[in-house]
């Protein structure tokens, strides 16, 4: 079956639904989304790929069955620093592969018309080693494209219908990782992370200038990604006025470790690990997160679809809000 390049749908003004969170849903599923973690995500969701694939596909499935146009890959941290972390930087291909493989299952077999976006985090080094310095600072030009460009490589031979940079703080390395991902020659998303509710980005940088030091590269859309609703709204209309292109939204609704995670509950081995309370979803219910979805809409927002503690059943509220 012959399908339109997910950028000429954009081009065309169309609205597409992005799939929710998978790392929180796996976790809420029971899945152990913190293997070998000692005191940080380290490589957080990455070892289910491998470990519960079955259970990976599942998620997939379930968002392509409430309508989502678009799923993102569980390649968050199959990354080399992040499976580094749990001693598994000679593996990290096979677990980037196996996350690519279980979304391409999932898409052939639940909507073979669905577009595949797989998804690299940013090595988030300033929260791990506690330095606030852009990754690419910190690892070097050098290594930092090599493995963006070696697991978009990955993404891209096993059927990936764009890259998409996701979790990226710093303007500097939202410039690096858009010209690594532009390398395999699939459209490139750009997600960008924690914006706050004064419209600037994770650490103060400010959305103007992020739109200005990523002109002229191959950039298809920009995403407002694992940001609290409001801070969404609140920096949506900086970026529709400050890109060109398209753009698009997926909120963090209540599942936001971005400090160091010693003694939370979630990695506390005493505590439980899985199931609805590791959610705090708190007034991000459904109906409001569909009021979102619609603001955003009339703002001009061409990609919607949720991040961190959003679920199924969030998507499928989404759905009617904007594709009516
Ligand atoms: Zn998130």
């Amino acid at each position: 079956m012959l399908r339109k390049k997910v950028t000429d749908l954009l081009e065309n003004g169309e609205i597409l639904l992005m799939d929710g969170g998978t790392g929180s849903e796996l976790q809420r599923r029971g899945v152990n989304v913190l293997k070998d973690a000692k005191d940080k995500l380290e490589a957080w969701s990455a070892t289910s790929n491998i470990d519960n694939p079955d259970v990976v596909i599942q998620v997939h499935q379930d968002y392509l069955r409430v309508g989502a146009d678009i799923i993102i890959s569980n390649n968050f941290w199959t990354t080399p620093t992040s499976m580094e972390r749990i001693g598994l930087r000679d593996q990290w291909s096979e677990y980037a592969t196996a996350a690519a493989r279980n979304a391409v299952i999932a898409r052939d077999n639940g909507n073979p018309l669905a577009y595949i976006a797989g998804g690299i985090a940013a090595p988030t080094l300033y929260f791990r080693i506690g330095i606030d310095k852009p990754d690419v600072e910190i690892m070097g030009e050098e290594s930092f494209t090599r493995d963006y460009v070696e697991h978009a490589k990955i993404l891209a031979d096993q059927g990936a219908d764009l890259i998409l940079a996701e979790y990226v703080g710093y303007i500097a390395d939202c410039v690096s990782a858009v010209k690594a991902c532009a390398t395999v020659g699939l459209p490139v998303f750009l997600g960008i992370r924690h914006v706050d509710r004064q419209g600037n980005m994770q650490f103060g940088e400010s959305i103007e200038t992020l739109c200005s030091e990523l002109k002229d590269l191959p950039v298809d859309a920009i995403l407002i990604m694992c940001s609290n609703p409001e801070a969404i709204t609140a920096t949506l209309p900086k970026l529709i006025d400050a890109f060109d292109g398209p753009v698009g939204a997926y909120p963090n609704i209540g599942y936001n470790p971005t400090g160091p995670l010693i003694n939370k509950p979630m990695l506390t081995n005493q505590l439980p690990s899985s199931g609805p309370d590791i959610l705090q979803i708190g007034t991000y219910t459904t109906s409001r997160l569909a009021e979102f979805a619609m603001e955003w809409k009339n703002m001009g927002a061409q990609i919607i679809g949720g991040c961190c503690a959003t679920g199924p059943e969030h998507i499928m509220a989404i759905k009617p809000v904007i594709k009516e």
